[in-house]
């Protein structure tokens, strides 16, 4: 029963007056917290950040007193549902995410700490990582790994999580805190519940009590019970471990702590684990397979397993095709034409302990051999190198992710992805599911660790079609029914959570009642994540998600343009906001398809250096600062959960400021979410509800006042010089005191084209076979003119004829910033209509920052639903890209003089999205620079600036945005690099404010191949 406002208000008081940690119950934050990766929605109460286990305690028994129920949440990223409920939502990925403790072969860590980040810290330091994955690479919590005990990726290699399980301490539901060592198993002295339990607390510890509880339960099991424990497959996740409690022939011992892994957060809350590390595996020999159907590779497991591989994946042809798609580098490797992938790795020892090389090459000889003299595999390659392995883990990982990719209503639908059946069995199994999909008129992809016996298989559907929920159900009964009467389970790794636990009695008509005698010796009244494991009454189809046309959607405002009713600030005497008057232009089916495509895969909640995605998440570790809560708020108000209103609210604001459109959403998020839009819809909503502050006014009209100002460029700088000016500044218009700004030029780059030169003015008789018009945007034009005609002399040195349109104004970026709207559009549809007609006449457009071009042709896009912007798109490029195809085109002269520094290259997040990819080795930009003779580059890829533009300009962002550039700083400060390099000045002018080393844009460099640079680079 969801509660009352009265109710949630004291809860949150309560809650507040209890815990060091937060509480959030506002409706926001509510709906943000409502979904994870299932097709499951439950709106909970409230949402609790506990910092430590006093925390977790305090919470546990305040929700058993009133009554609430409890879901312990890491990264919300479950298939099943697993974290979602209606009560308190206790999310442990926020505070408590620190390694307690390493030692040489173990660590101890508290529950909220990725998997991930974990590896990445101990493989660095130790060479050692915590083996077992089941669950999502990017983003899995190390509890909810134990809470779920799946098998995943690495089972064939290190088994189960829980037998790198040292020791746990867990909260029960009644605050009780169990501390379960599985080196020293407690031996119940007494196997019932009963009269000397007390005693036994006092002189052993609650944990003998409840050890002898559970004792006593399992020597009651009768022979069905036993003879379905013994049955279970290796893999099997669903219900409790029960067959794994006793340990030891003789005596039974009992172990707590493997009964508490696998329970999905339902008997107690994990707030510590101290956890085996491996040796880092060898990784010699590794060959994926390709074949002409499912059945020929399903056929080559049995063939392959007898070999004993550590890794055997299957990939369907959907799925391959959808990596090729992503990737260009896999086009030659994955045949167009496969309908089936086997991905096979053998054991190669450890770091510590490598196997002989000859032996595991003659291995997988061997199993090449068998697999291809059977003729099962058409086309057999052979991963060689060290560096071709994370291409090979990156076939695996896109392969999960792929389907994220469709873009259209038909979506893959997780709910059959997670069964196994032992491979005796799998060549039936699949047989038998797909004409069970055919007689369903319903396609499917098939794929999973099949080397273990699991299958993930997605049907395709259109949730929002009518009856597709009860399809789905249909099917639901049909294909577990079909993998149980094969000796299957319905989930290997994933957990049942709300999804599948009806069905648990199904697949355990005898053990069920003993998981519900379990259930309620630690938690009788079902506070503990009701609903996991032991099911609610409620029928899991009413959790699906609804989709929008099921509900009758109409977007919000339809009318108008934004011009006509609104100006940014609001006008003395309006009346208060309605829903009307809130202009979003949510009629374009771009803001409807980018909230509805992400699927809470989690992609965008990493931490480590591998990737860029998200600079403003990494710092607070919240997750509704996360990609992923830009796309849940639109959806929640699209689909009627949240009012409209409540898009205009501080909360929604608070959200979408944790944007700064630094736009590696684009490549990083699997599904191509533009949350950068959805984040500025958000902003433009509160705007036109509230008007725009003044200083975002200043930031978003930031043109103009320059424009205003140069004329006295020298008043201007010496002012900006005093401090006492700069701490006016600061007060008035938020521009921090100790940001640098850098001197502005007594005359604008295209006032002195328009004035003192028609050479570019006009339109030029073209000279050279390529005609550019260049876009110079607002920093250069009033800050480094200089770097704009040097951009032109290089492309006229080489051949290019350039245009410098006068007419063009700044892109707007900064008005996409702030949320204003109105004035973002005005600059679109102007530059558009400026920049199109030029390239209707042949002209290519060249922006000199990526940060331009990509607001010319991605923001723009999102802006004006007009040909020209599509024209744009197609036509822009930044001045690196183009000067690297023109030097790929063979066309560059490379006439250069030395230049002989050692300089630190940083990839701006716009050219990483120009060149969509942070994994190119290397991106044009730097390309251009290891042309230039003498000159040493090295690449720094230590994650964003932190700058975004004029981001880092506001007071309020300073700190934080110096904060995310560190790391970077860090390594520019190495005494090797002279000076920093970047194709964005804002990125410059932030490298140079966290290093006090100079830093430039690479115009610079090349201008000083040429020869154009009247003294040094450094002294200019
Ligand atoms: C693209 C994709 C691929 C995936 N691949 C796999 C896979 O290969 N194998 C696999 O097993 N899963 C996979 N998953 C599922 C999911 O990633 C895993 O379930 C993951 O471990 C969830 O981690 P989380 O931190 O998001 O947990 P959450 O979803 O937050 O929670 C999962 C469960 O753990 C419980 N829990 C969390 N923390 C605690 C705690 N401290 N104490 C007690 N209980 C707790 C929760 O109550 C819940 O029952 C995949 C998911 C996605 C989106
Ligand atoms: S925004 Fe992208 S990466 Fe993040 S959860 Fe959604 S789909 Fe996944
Ligand atoms: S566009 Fe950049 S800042 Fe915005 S959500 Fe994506 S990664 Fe974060």
């Amino acid at each position: 029963m969801p509660l009352t406002a009265v109710q949630q208000a004291r809860l949150r008081d309560d809650l507040q007056g209890l815990i060091k940690g937060d509480v959030r119950c506002d409706e926001v934050t509510q709906q943000l917290f409502a979904t994870d990766a299932s097709i499951l929605q439950s709106r909970p109460a409230c949402v609790v950040y506990p910092r430590n286990a006093e925390d977790v305690i305090a919470v546990v028994r305040y929700a058993a007193e009133m009554g609430v129920p409890l879901h312990p949440r890491g990264a919300g990223t479950s298939l099943t549902g697993e974290s979602l409920g209606e009560g308190i939502i206790l999310v442990l990925s926020r505070y408590m995410r620190r390694i307690l403790h390493t030692g040489d072969d173990f660590v101890t860590i508290q529950p909220g700490l990725l998997r991930r980040r974990l590896n990445g810290i101990i493989d660095q330091s130790q060479n050692r990582i915590f083996g077992p994955l089941a669950g999502n690479v990017s983003s899995a919590s190390l509890g909810s790994i134990l809470a779920r005990n799946g098998a995943g990726l690495h089972y064939l290699r290190y088994g189960l999580p829980s037998d790198h399980l040292m020791s746990m301490t867990v909260v029960l539901a009644n605050g009780d805190l169990l501390t379960l060592d599985r080196n020293t198993l407690i031996q119940p002295l007494q196997g019932d519940d009963g009269s000397i339990a007390l005693a036994q607390e006092i002189t052993y510890g609650k944990e003998y009590v409840y050890a002898g509880k559970v004792a006593h339960i399992l020597e009651g099991r009768t022979s069905e019970q036993l003879v379905e424990s013994s049955s279970r497959l290796a893999v099997n996740r669903a219900g409790y471990a029960e067959h794994a409690v006793f340990q030891g022939k003789e005596s039974h011992d009992v172990d707590l702590a493997r009964l508490f892994t696998g329970s999905e957060g339902t008997l107690g809350v994990i707030v510590d684990a101290t956890l085996k590390t491996v040796s880092l595996p060898q990784r010699k020999c590794a060959a994926a397979f390709f074949f002409t159907s499912i059945f020929k590779a399903v056929e080559a497991v049995s063939a392959i397993m007898p070999l004993r591989p550590v890794l055997c994946e299957l990939i369907d042809r959907r799925r391959l095709n959808m990596v090729r798609d992503w990737d260009a580098r896999y086009r030659p490797l994955i045949p167009a034409d496969a309908e089936a992938a086997l991905l096979i790795e053998l054991d190669a020892g450890t770091l510590e302990n490598p196997m002989d090389d000859n032996d595991c090459k003659d291995r997988l000889k061997h199993l090449i051999d068998i697999v291809q003299t059977r003729q099962l595999s058409y086309h057999a390659l052979r991963v060689n190198t060290e560096e071709d392995f994370p291409l090979f883990d990156q076939v695996i990982r896109r392969s999960e992710l792929a389907l994220g990719r469709m873009l259209h209503s038909i979506q893959p639908i997780p709910l059959f992805d997670d069964v196994a059946v032992s491979l005796d069995v799998m060549d039936h199994v699949v047989r038998e599911l797909l004409t069970l999909l055919q007689q369903h008129k319903i396609t499917a992809s098939f794929s999973g660790h099949i080397g273990q016996g699991h299958l993930r298989i997605h049907p395709l559907l259109d949730l929002a079609q009518q009856d597709a929920v009860s399809t789905l159900h249909g099917l639901a009964e049909s294909i577990y029914s079909t993998i149980l009467r094969y000796g299957g389970t319905i989930s290997s790794e994933w957990g049942t959570g709300l999804l599948k636990s009806q069905f648990l009695p199904q697949q355990f008509p005898h053990l069920f009642p003993l998981f519900q005698e379990i259930k309620e010796t630690f938690d009788p009244q079902h506070w503990l994540n009701p609903g996991k494991v032991i099911p609610l009454q409620t029928h899991w189809t009413k959790y699906v998600r609804h989709g929008l046309e099921k509900r009758g959607h109409t977007p919000p405002d339809s009318s108008g343009s934004s011009d006509s009713k609104h100006s940014g600030a609001k006008q003395p005497g309006d009346a208060p906001p309605n829903q009307l008057e809130i202009q979003l232009k949510w009629e374009s089916a771009y803001v409807f398809e980018s909230a509805y495509q992400c699927n809470g895969c989690g992609e965008c909640l990493r931490f480590d250096r591998q990737s860029r995605i998200c600079p403003l998440f990494r710092g607070t570790a919240t997750i509704e600062f996360a990609p992923r809560s830009k796309a849940d708020l639109i959806r929640g108000i699209l689909e009627h959960d949240l009012d409209l209103e409540k898009l205009v609210g501080e909360r929604a604001k608070e959200i979408a400021d944790t944007c700064f459109h630094c736009r590696m959403c684009d490549i990083e998020c699997p599904s191509k979410i533009d949350t950068s839009v959805l984040a500025f819809r958000s902003k433009a909503a509160y705007v036109a509800a509230h008007g725009l502050p003044f200083e975002d006014l200043v930031i978003s009209r930031l043109d103009n006042i320059l424009h205003g100002l140069t004329p006295f460029s020298g008043l201007f700088n010496a002012a900006m010089r005093n401090q006492a000016v700069r701490w006016i500044c600061e007060k008035m218009f938020h521009i921090p005191q100790r940001r640098v700004i850098p001197p502005l030029a007594s005359r604008s780059y295209l006032n002195r084209i328009r004035w003192s030169s028609r050479r570019h003015r006009t339109l030029p008789e073209p000279t050279g076979e390529e005609k550019v018009a260049l876009f110079v945007d607002s920093f250069i034009n009033h800050f480094d003119p200089l770097l704009a005609e040097w951009a032109v002399q290089i492309l006229e040195h080489n051949g290019v004829s350039v245009h410098v349109p006068t007419r063009q104004r700044s892109s707007g970026r900064a008005s996409f910033l702030v949320g204003h709207a109105n004035r973002a559009e005005r600059l679109a549809r102007h530059n558009t209509a400026q920049l199109s007609e030029l390239i209707r006449q042949g002209y290519k457009i060249v922006a000199i920052e990526p940060y331009s071009a990509s607001c010319l042709t991605k923001d723009y896009r999102s802006l004006i639903d007009e040909a020209g912007s599509e024209l744009m798109a197609e036509n822009v490029s930044d001045f690196s890209s183009f000067l690297y195809r023109w030097h790929l085109a063979n066309k560059l002269r490379l006439d250069f003089q030395p230049v002989p520094y050692r300089v630190g290259y940083h990839a701006s997040c716009s050219g990483l999205v120009l060149s969509a990819s942070l994994e190119a080795d290397s991106v044009p930009a730097e390309n251009l620079l290891r042309l230039i003779p003498g000159l040493e580059v090295k690449r720094i890829e230590q994650g964003c600036c932190g700058m975004a533009g004029l981001w880092g300009f506001q007071q309020q962002n300073y700190r934080h945005s110096l904060h995310i550039g560190i790391p970077l700083f860090r390594a520019l400060r190495q005494p090797e690099i002279e000076f920093g390099v970047s194709d964005c000045c804002a990125c410059c002018s932030q490298m140079a404010h966290g290093t006090r080393k100079r830093a430039f844009h690479p115009i610079r460099l090349l201008a000083a191949g040429y020869g154009f640079l009247s003294a040094p680079v450094l002294e200019e």
